[in-house]
């Protein structure tokens, strides 16, 4: 089974179709949240998204932009996208997002993967360094944690008493790539495809990966797309501009 792994779109609907568009075959779709707030088309990523997936995990945006989470806790900019995207979302499509699933979510057929958006212990937690990601590791007892919420394509495994972390290597800044990682039968990984429509690792290609479970290997890949309309799109909304000219910086 090959499953086609994406999280963060956050409503950037030109991220979404390039990194469609650039995924090799697959047989479905996870989505680990995340799927509105920031960018500007998010009833069209929501109706794609539902078209396309079966599996979900909400994310916090998707609270927020659907009134399941208060705002305190989202810097001003983030605040105002969650609200611009309450107003302007259909009633059908905040019903679906406000319905998402808590993780972790298990996967049908699958009972060795858990996918999160935040970390197993927290839906709303940050797996950022190695240090956030021991406990998890050291937890679980589940061999593969698929998750989101940082923004960072890359992951952390641990091995009987070690444990690291690693983030794929590509070659240009702004061509379609891919680099494999093989996994080790008796380690536990916790694996983040990357954002495909808010990078926050310093590329601003739309970021995702695919999983290959009969050869236990995750491709991570990262696309170009049509930046200048997803940032045409932000202005002309008036959402807040600098959502629109920190995607050129993957920051
Ligand atoms: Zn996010």
């Amino acid at each position: 089974m090959r499953i086609l792994l994406l999280s963060d779109i956050h409503a950037n609907l030109e991220a979404l179709d390039a990194a469609l568009a650039a995924a090799p075959s697959f047989d479905t779709i996870v989505n680990l949240g995340d799927i509105v707030g920031y960018g500007a088309s998010p009833n069209e990523v929501a109706s794609r998204s539902r078209e396309l997936g079966k599996v979900f995990v909400r994310g916090n945006h998707d609270k927020a932009a659907t009134g399941l989470m208060d705002l305190d806790d989202f810097n001003p900019m983030a605040a105002a996208a969650a609200i611009w995207t309450r107003d302007t979302l259909t009633p059908e499509n905040l019903h679906w997002l406000r319905e998402l699933p808590h993780g972790p979510v298990s996967l049908p057929d699958f009972p060795d993967i858990q996918l999160v958006h935040g970390s197993p212990n927290d839906e709303d937690e940050y797996v950022v360094s190695l240090g956030d990601a021991l406990a998890p590791l050291i937890t679980l007892t589940m061999p593969l944690t698929f998750f989101g919420h940082t923004h960072l394509q890359g992951g952390f495994f641990a091995n009987g008493s070690s444990a690291d972390g690693f983030r794929p290597e590509y070659r240009t800044v702004g061509q379609a790539e891919s680099v494999p990682l093989q996994l080790k039968a008796n380690a536990r990984y916790l694996i983040n495809p990357g954002s495909v429509g808010q990078p926050r690792d310093g590329d601003w290609r739309a970021a995702f990966a695919l999983y290959d479970s009969e050869a236990n290997v995750v491709h991570f890949h990262r696309t170009p797309y049509n930046l200048k309309a997803a940032q045409d799109r932000i202005f002309a909304a008036k959402l807040p501009p600098r959502l629109a000219t920190r995607l050129a910086a993957g920051r």
